[in-house]
């Protein structure tokens, strides 16, 4: 599905990414990891379009992407879990989900035709799907942390990708919301028929969801492989060493 080769990204002459390579099929959950500063988010905003590769190359579904703008993107199947900044907090979490929604009908301008009594059965069913149907009514902005990341990944299905990315989906929560969460990518791969890209800190997570593992170390590519092959793997071993014990 998703073919990533010797991917680049220069910020002047800083290599924040200087040979990426990924293969993503489809139904897998794959993870990247890597130290602090490697290169995964930067990573993420290239094939989700934020960024324009320095060089290297981006296949998604046969067709280069890489330079695309993130529209572009999107509308091949592509979506970004995106931070919970980018959540409209004075609106209710329905009302977030359902823009998403509008956004992808491109109906956003003819709000009061059918194509808004479909979207909102759209919203209820990926609000079930999240698991954030009780809170629908709530205001955004009084999410707790771990409803707000569940929001962020409902915005996301929104626009009903084939390739979801997610950029570290349990950073900062509880170790019952993280729990929720590796449910979550479980069911959304195996019942929806779901794509996953993650980047994560907590390996536990990684080793729980993903079918195969990427390993990044400043700016490269050092292993990819199946979950085993990659624990193994010594230059994946010192470059954890390598890591300060509360990364
Ligand atoms: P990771 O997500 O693996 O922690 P990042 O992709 O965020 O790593 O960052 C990789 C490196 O690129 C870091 O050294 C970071 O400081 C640098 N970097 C990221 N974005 C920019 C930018 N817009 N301008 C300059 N340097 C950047
Ligand atoms: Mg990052």
């Amino acid at each position: 599905m998703l073919s990533v080769r010797g991917l680049k990204k220069y910020f002047g002459h800083f290599k924040a990414v200087s040979d990426a390579n990924l293969t993503v099929n489809q139904g897998e959950v794959v993870a990247v990891i890597g130290p602090n500063g490697a290169g995964k988010t930067t990573l993420f905003r290239l094939i989700s379009g934020q960024l324009k590769p320095s060089g290297g190359e981006i296949i998604f579904k046969g067709r280069p992407i890489g330079g695309l703008a993130p529209h572009q993107v999107c509308r091949r199947g592509i979506s970004l879990s995106y931070q919970v900044v980018s959540v409209f907090g004075r609106m209710s979490v329905f009302e977030n989900v359902q823009v998403a929604v509008l956004a992808r009908r491109r109906q956003v301008h003819r709000l009061f035709t059918p194509a808004r009594r479909l979207a909102v059965d759209e919203t209820w069913e990926i609000l079930e799907s999240v698991g954030l149907q009780d809170r629908a009514q709530a205001v955004s902005g009084s999410l707790s942390h771990g409803d707000g990341k569940l929001l962020e990944m409902a915005i996301a299905l929104g626009n009903r990708p084939e390739l979801l990315i997610m950029d570290e989906p349990t950073a900062g929560m509880s170790p019952e919301e993280t729990q929720a969460t590796i449910e979550l990518i479980r069911r959304l791969t195996q019942k929806m028929g779901l794509t996953i890209l993650l980047c994560e800190h907590d390996m536990e997570l990684v080793f729980s969801v993903a079918d195969r593992i990427m390993v990044m170390q400043s700016g490269r590519t050092i292993a990819e492989g199946a979950c085993d092959q990659v624990r193994c793997n010594q230059q994946v071993q010192q470059a954890y060493l390598g890591e300060p014990a509360d990364a």
